[in-house]
């Protein structure tokens, strides 16, 4: 089996498919595990729970996403899940993930192989079957012929190399990107920060100071009492980490001079790439709709249950959230990790069968984690005959 991309999906992926005995390469073109988990700063691990009114005490999906949480809660056990609105996230540390990542994926060593440093760069299809998959790395340039492909890279490259039916949203239409950047030194705890800051960038943008974009930045505090992440909003066209870091800079010289609390502060650490909400995803057996996630749609396949709402970043807007009945979840069926003309390529993470309006609700990393999983299981399924 070959599982390229070792985000949260793909990590999982390749350990699900290691554990029932099938040999399995994982590339990465990163020298780690953790994708997006790692390089966007983040700090919440959203998707796991259910919103219902009581403090959730397992994660909606069974499976290796459990270990991964009571890893994480044995690493930090300060950490625990916490209510932000109408949802439950769980915070965590990259380094600890990255740890309980390598530690799953040192426990498969017999049948896990781990290529870091290492890209996909084309594919061979023979008879509607992947048969080859070029990739590029230390060890050189050849090619790998698996049984099977799970396409965790979050951005679709075996979907897009394969040929295979897909969708990707017009740059017009696609919703923002991201860029985190933490902040350190500031002035106290200012409990009403999170509110404040939008209510200055939205002046700073009526008076002209800032693009309508940078108007749907967020700050949330964070552990250290002196330190805060920005969250800032960069539209798809404007595809550049240059661009974003002028922007970063714009943003907090303003919140500096209008508010006391950042006045001191510093910028000490920025994502190391955009980090991007939407790309190609699969055309799958079925396509998820927004009615399917709001509806609270099971189906006889369904094999992740996710309540995470619809979290659409709109270019205009900015974010717009729908949410589901309160306790309620949909499923996510098999067919949108299987590709409907490729019979050995299947996806997980940010890059299966769903629609943009759907991707808002699935692309979470808990609910990618179990993406993961099921793809797995799904494939191995396959290749066993
Ligand atoms: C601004 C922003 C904020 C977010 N905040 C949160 C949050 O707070 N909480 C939350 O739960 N989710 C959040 N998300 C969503 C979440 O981070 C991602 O959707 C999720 O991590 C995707 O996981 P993945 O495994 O599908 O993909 P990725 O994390 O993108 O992993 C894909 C991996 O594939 C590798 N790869 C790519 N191409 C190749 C190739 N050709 N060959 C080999 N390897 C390749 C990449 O290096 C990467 O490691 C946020 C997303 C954005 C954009």
């Amino acid at each position: 089996m070959l599982v390229v991309g070792s985000g949260v999906a793909g990590t999982i992926a390749a350990v699900s498919v290691a554990r029932k005995g099938v040999h399995t390469i994982l590339i990465e073109r990163n020298n780690f595990p953790g994708g997006t988990a790692v390089t966007g700063l983040h700090c919440f691990i959203c998707g796991l729970y259910v919103n219902d009114t009581n403090m959730p005490k397992n994660p909606i999906n069974k499976g290796i996403v459990r270990e991964v949480c009571s890893q994480l809660k044995a690493l930090a056990p300060e950490k625990k899940v916490m209510r932000i609105g109408k949802v439950y996230v769980l915070p965590y540390s990259r380094q600890d993930l990255v740890s309980v990542f390598r530690s799953l994926i040192k426990k498969e060593k017999q049948d896990l192989e781990v290529l870091y440093n290492t890209q996909a760069v084309s594919v061979r299809t023979e008879q509607n079957t992947i048969a080859a998959v070029r990739v590029r790395g230390p060890k050189g340039v050849f090619n790998i012929m698996p049984r099977a492909v799970i396409d965790c890279s979050g951005h679709g490259v075996i979907i897009r190399l394969s040929g295979t039916k897909h969708q990707v949203s017009s740059l017009q239409q696609r919703q923002l990107a991201g860029y985190i950047f933490r902040v350190k030194g500031l002035k106290g705890r200012d409990n009403m920060a999170a509110v404040k800051v939008p209510y200055y960038l939205a002046q700073a943008y009526a008076e002209k100071k800032i693009p309508l974009y940078l108007k749907f930045t967020t700050f949330t505090p964070v552990d250290n009492i002196d330190e805060g992440l920005f969250k800032i909003s960069i539209p798809p066209a404007r595809d550049s980490i240059q661009l974003a870091k002028k922007d970063a800079l714009v943003v907090h010289r303003y919140l500096c001079k209008v508010m006391p609390l950042f006045r001191d502060s510093y910028i000490f650490d920025t994502s190391s790439e955009l980090l991007v909400r939407e790309g190609t995803r699969l055309c799958g057996e079925y396509t998820l709709s927004a009615n399917d996630v709001i509806n609270a749609r099971k189906f006889p396949d369904g094999t992740v249950k996710n309540a995470w709402p619809i979290e659409l970043w709109d270019q205009k807007k900015g974010p717009q959230y729908r949410y589901l009945d309160h306790g309620d979840y949909y499923e996510i069926p098999v067919r949108c990790l299987k590709s409907s003309e490729i019979s050995n390529l299947f996806c997980a993470g940010r890059c299966i069968s769903v629609s943009q309006e759907a991707l808002g609700s699935t692309r979470v990393m808990g609910t990618c984690m179990s993406l993961g999983e099921r793809a797995g299981c799904e494939a191995v399924r396959m290749v066993n005959g």
